[in-house]
C-alpha cells in the first residue's frame, strides 16, 4: 500500500517531499558522515540547522526583532503551566473557554493564581466562538489567554478578542502557520508542531521580550523559565533536535509555496470544497456555525452513531484515515492541515457523495 489521504488531528500529515529529502539525508546529513538524530547539538551543522529554521519562521511570520522563537518540549500541555508560572505577577488571568484544550489550559492555571473564566461556549458543546467584543477583563489580570483553533471541535476565532489592553495569549498548535498572523497583537502564540508542522517532540513558543523576565511564580522550574530558555537561545539543554531539523525543512517548504498568503488561499479552498459539500448534502452535517468554522478541523455527523462507524471503517478501507472524531465528541473529523493536498478533500467529498448515495 502507498500513501493514504491521513486526515489525522495530530500528529498528522507532513509534506511528502519533506519526508523524502530527511530521508535522502538520514544517514549522512550534507556530508557530515551522519544523521542529524546522532549529531551534537552544539555542533556547526546543528547550529546552522537551528539558527535557519528560526530564522525561516521569523520570515514566514513576520516575527518582530523584540520577540523571542524559543524550540522546547513538553508539547503544549506544558505550556499550560509555563505560562502561568512567568506571567502571573498579579497571580489573576482571563480565559476564555472554548473548548477542551483551553479548558485545561485554564485547569492548570487555577493551581497557580487566580484564573477567572470569562466566557465559555459551553453552554452549546463549544459549536461556536462566544462574542468576545466586550468581556469582563479583570482589571488586575497579567494576560488573557485564548486557544484559537479548537482542534476538536473544529471553531476558529475570525477576530481577536478585545482584551482592553492586556496581553494576548494564543494557543495556536492547530493553526499555526495556516495563515498570516498579525504577531504584535500578541504578547505570546505557542502551540506543539505535531498538528501543522513537524513531528511531535517540539513546541515552539513566541513572545514578547518584555514578558521574558526573572520575576516568576516561587518554584518554577529552571527549565521552565521562559529566561532560561531565551538566554541560551534554546540549547540550555538538549532539545528536540531531529524534531527541529524536520520543523526547518517544513519552514522551507511553506516559502517555497509561496508563504501564508498563499497557505491561507490553499487552505480556504480545500476548506470550502468540504464545507460546500457539507451544507447541501442529506446525510452529513457540520457541527459548527458557519462564521465561526475552522479551514483545518471540519467534524460533521450523520446523526446516527452506527452509520458514523460504517462511513469511518468504509472510508479507511478507500484509503481515508483517522477521520474519526476525538473520542469525546463522536462523529468524523477531516483534518485539514497545510500538508493536505486539495486532491485528497475532493476525493474526500467524492467518496462522501458515494456513501451518501447508497446509504440513502
Ligand atoms: C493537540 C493540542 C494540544 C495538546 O498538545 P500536546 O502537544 O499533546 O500537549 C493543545 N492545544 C491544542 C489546540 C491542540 O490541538
Amino acid at each position: 500500500m502507498g500513501r493514504v489521504y491521513n486526515f489525522s488531528a495530530g500528529p498528522a500529515v507532513l509534506p511528502e517531499e519533506v519526508l523524502r529529502e530527511a530521508a535522502d539525508e538520514m544517514l549522512d546529513y550534507n556530508g557530515s558522515g551522519m544523521s542529524v538524530m546522532e549529531m551534537s547539538h552544539r555542533s556547526k551543522e546543528y547550529q546552522e540547522i537551528i539558527e535557519t529554521a528560526e530564522q525561516d519562521l521569523r520570515d514566514l511570520m513576520n516575527i518582530p526583532d523584540n520577540y523571542k522563537v524559543l524550540f522546547l518540549q513538553g508539547g503544549a500541555s506544558q505550556q499550560f503551566a509555563a505560562i502561568p508560572m512567568n506571567l502571573m505577577k498579579n497571580k489573576v488571568a482571563d480565559y476564555i473557554i472554548t473548548g477542551q484544550w483551553a479548558k485545561k489550559a485554564y485547569q492548570e492555571a487555577c493551581l497557580y493564581g487566580k484564573a477567572n473564566a470569562i466566557a465559555s461556549s459551553a453552554d452549546k458543546t463549544f459549536s461556536y466562538i462566544p462574542d468576545c467584543s466586550d468581556l469582563p477583563i479583570s482589571d488586575d489580570a497579567d494576560y488573557v489567554y485564548i486557544c484559537e483553533n479548537n482542534t476538536i471541535y473544529g471553531t476558529k476565532y475570525k477576530t481577536l478578542p478585545n482584551t482592553k489592553g492586556k496581553t494576548l495569549v494564543a494557543d495556536v498548535s492547530s493553526c499555526f502557520l495556516s495563515e498570516p498572523v498579525d504577531v504584535t497583537k500578541y504578547g505570546v502564540i505557542y502551540g506543539g508542531v505535531q498538528k501543522n508542522i513537524g513531528p511531535a517532540g517540539v513546541v515552539i513558543v513566541i513572545i514578547r521580550e518584555d514578558l521574558i523576565t526573572d520575576d516568576v511564580l516561587p518554584g518554577t522550574p529552571t527549565m521552565l523559565k521562559y529566561k532560561t530558555q531565551a538566554d541560551a537561545k534554546s540549547l540550555y539543554n538538549t532539545p528536540p533536535a531531529y524534531g527541529i531539523y524536520i520543523c526547518g525543512k517544513v519552514f522551507k517548504w511553506l516559502k517555497k509555496m509561496g508563504g501564508l498568503e498563499v497557505m491561507k488561499q490553499r487552505n480556504e479552498e480545500k476548506a470550502k470544497i468540504l464545507y460546500d459539500f457539507l451544507d447541501q448534502s442529506e446525510l452529513f452535517k457540520g457541527t459548527v456555525v458557519k462564521e465561526d468554522r475552522s479551514i483545518m478541523n471540519v467534524p460533521f455527523v450523520t446523526g446516527d452513531a452506527d452509520l458514523d462507524a460504517k462511513f469511518v471503517k468504509e472510508a479507511k478501507a478507500a484509503g481515508f484515515v483517522n477521520i474519526k472524531g476525538h473520542r469525546t465528541v463522536g462523529g468524523m473529523r477531516a483534518s485539514i492541515y497545510n500538508a493536505m493536498p486539495k486532491e485528497g478533500v475532493e476525493k474526500l467529498v467524492e467518496f462522501m457523495k458515494k456513501f451518501e448515495a447508497d446509504n440513502k
